[in-house]
């Protein structure tokens, strides 16, 4: 899923590294103490294990040198090679030319504007000012990138099957643009509660398109778990009401709710969103998006979020998304936790979102 990005991230960082030490200034060092605490004690150490030459050694014989020159001398010697262990460091301007090229491979890798002003500002701050020795940049880089995506993905984390335990109906919504996986998401759920000895009730309340009607029949046909809808064209508040009628009398511990697809542009889908959440009062609306839409993912999460005020998000397939850029964004932008990731059309292909192995899996 992420290797496209982490190809990009790896190219971007090593051409990054080399622009560095070739553009970047050598730091003047006037006075020991100016160096870095590092550095002095590297030089100190480099100049505790110089031994002196044959030639110098026959000198100092000859005539041992004074007390000053020896201070002199070394003093010299010490700011020679702090100079060469003490490499360079660049201004914040030459840093902005430099970034360019990561940021275009970020932009390319569907990450979100603000995801990578934020990767910028953390990189400004530990390499913009700072003497850094030749081979650290790369390093830094990588850690700063590490640190800024472990920020980025910083949301509580959620127990799905806890969270559905605790209360009888526990009532889900499911919500997003046609096509985006939201019925296949809702069977994907209904196996993992099954698996989990969790009963449902799925509510066909897409009843805008007769199709999907039928589709979420074949899902809930396939899980093995009832599905209850009306006709075509008929209130889908209703059937969401009616399916969480039968959870409480059939003592169903989770209703899945199938919804239509619908643009927020669309005023008529949207009001009848807000009467299905109005009606049924949902304790989990979840949004699905499709990871490959990139910002417009993210651009959908925020309007429906405007509308109706979403908990969370299904990002759906992961397994045919080669930029990885969306998974890294989403939550940053739009304040809302991803909690599952789809990684295929098959019951079981779906999994917790897991910040760690996003991490691993996107950074060299
Ligand atoms: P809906 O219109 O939002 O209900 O979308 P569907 O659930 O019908 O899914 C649309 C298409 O996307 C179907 O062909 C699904 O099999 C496919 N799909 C859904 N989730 C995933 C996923 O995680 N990975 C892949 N590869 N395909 C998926």
């Amino acid at each position: 899923m992420f290797n496209f990005l982490k190809d990009k991230v790896k190219s971007a960082i090593s051409s990054f590294t080399k622009k560095f030490e070739e553009e970047a200034e050598p730091v003047k060092i006037a006075k020991e103490e100016k160096l870095p605490e590092k550095v002095q004690e590297e030089a100190r150490e480099i100049l505790a294990e110089k031994k002196p030459s044959k030639k110098e050694i026959v000198k100092e014989k000859k005539e041992p040198p004074k007390k000053e020159e020896l201070k002199e001398e070394k003093k010299g010697l010490f700011s020679k090679i702090a100079q060469t262990i003490t490499t360079k460091k660049i201004s914040s301007a030459q840093f902005d030319a430099l970034f360019w090229d990561l940021e275009v491979e970020l932009l390319e890798s569907n990450v979100a504007f603000e995801v990578i002003e934020k990767i910028k500002e953390d990189l400004k701050k530990n390499l913009v000012d700072t003497p850094l020795k030749r081979g650290e940049v790369e390093k830094i880089i990588q850690e700063s990138l590490k640190q800024s995506i472990e920020e980025v993905l910083d949301f509580p984390h959620f127990d799905f099957i806890k969270k559905v335990k605790e209360k009888k109906p526990f009532v889900i919504a499911f919500l997003g643009v046609n096509g985006s996986g939201k019925t296949t998401s809702i069977a994907k759920i209904a196996y993992l509660l099954k698996k989990n000895n969790l009963s449902c009730v799925l509510a066909a309340a897409d009843t805008f398109r007769a199709a999907s009607i039928q589709q979420l029949e074949e899902q809930g046909n396939k899980v093995g778990v009832k599905v209850i809808k009306h006709d075509y064209g008929s209130d889908p508040a209703a059937v969401g009401f009616d399916t969480v009628k039968y959870a409480k009398q059939k003592g169903i511990d989770v209703v899945l709710i199938d919804t239509a697809g619908r643009q927020h542009s669309n005023s008529n889908l949207r009001d009848e969103m807000k009467k299905i959440i109005r009606v049924v009062q949902p304790d989990l609306k979840l949004y699905i998006g499709e990871m490959i839409a990139g910002n417009d993912c993210i651009d959908q999460i925020k309007d429906f979020d405007e509308a109706i005020n979403i908990d969370g998000v299904i990002l759906s397939k992961a397994d045919i998304d080669e930029k990885g850029g969306t998974a890294i964004s989403v939550s940053y932008v739009t304040k809302k936790p991803i909690y599952f990731i789809g990684i295929g059309q098959e019951l079981a292909d779906i999994k917790v979102f897991d910040k760690k192995e996003i991490i691993q899996s996107l950074l060299p």
